[in-house]
């Protein structure tokens, strides 16, 4: 598929994309059988306006750009959870001239750890978290698992931090899989929750794999995650000006006001 013509905000875009489907986490894609799927015909649409849409209106963060070390691909994961991408984004760039690696995370002590992270919140669990998956980093000399049992066996990874490794590291195909993009995906693909945490639902998780296969795993990710963002929020969503109204189960399914056609 080419997006080439699509790009005008992403110049890197149609660079990354390819269409050599990338490595996916064992059992991911098997991760479908024995549940009651919805159609999948609705995967290509949802993905190829989802690009297109990303393409011109995607969000420029600092952990996006082309030359972003790993180090700042992860870091900025690790932070954006629970924490709105434009505090992060805001507040990366003091903290990456304090801390411009992994080394100089385990070479400081916890407590001024935390009194930096304080002006993003949740400092204390924060600076535990970043600095004992440091210690492991480098203990591995920056060598990451690949494989998501020994991923989520390092202190302080979990699902979330572990998918963002496989994807950014690996080249997986795993999905930064958060509230906001089960929102969007739930809304959309009309997924009825099987379990509050999102971590043990396996109908979301299973779409949430589905909807990234094909080889543009992070442009499709960041593209729900703003999407999300932007259109399909918690409350009253966007959904008129949404890119995905015309095929998603929610808009067409809510007394949402008829769009404006021009006469
Ligand atoms: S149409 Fe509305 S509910 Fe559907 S994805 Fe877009 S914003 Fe969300």
């Amino acid at each position: 598929m080419n997006y080439r013509c699509r790009q005008r905000r992403f110049p890197y875009f149609a660079m990354e994309i390819s269409n050599t489907p990338g490595k996916s986490q064992k059992g991911a894609r098997e991760g479908g059988k024995g549940i009651n799927l919805p159609s999948t015909r609705k995967l290509a649409p949802f993905r190829g306006k989802l690009l297109d849409w990303f393409g011109e209106h995607g969000r420029h963060f600092a952990w996006r750009e082309p030359d972003a070390s790993l180090y700042v691909r992860i870091v900025s994961e690790v932070l954006l959870q629970r924490t709105r991408a434009e505090t992060v984004s805001a507040f990366m760039p003091s903290f990456l001239r304090e801390y411009p690696t992994w080394e100089t995370l385990v070479n400081v002590s916890e407590s001024a750890l935390a009194e930096s992270l304080r002006p993003i919140g949740l400092y204390r669990r924060r600076a535990s978290s970043l600095q004992r998956l440091a210690q492991e980093i480098v203990r591995r000399k920056h060598i990451y698992p690949t494989d998501r049992e020994e991923l989520e066996s390092i202190p302080a990874v979990g699902q979330y931090v572990a998918n963002a490794i496989l994807l950014f590291a690996h080249a997986s195909e795993t999905p930064l899989l958060d509230s906001s993009m089960a929102r969007l995906l739930r809304r959309y693909f009309n997924l009825i929750p099987t379990k509050a945490d999102i971590r043990y639902d396996k109908l979301l998780q299973t779409m949430a794999y589905k909807t990234i296969e094909g080889g543009t795993a992070i442009f499709l990710n960041w593209a729900m995650l703003d999407l999300a963002a932007l259109h399909c929020k918690p409350t009253s969503p966007s959904c008129n000006t949404c890119p995905l109204r015309r095929s998603c189960h929610f808009a067409k399914n809510s007394p949402v006001p008829p769009l404006r056609v021009a006469t």
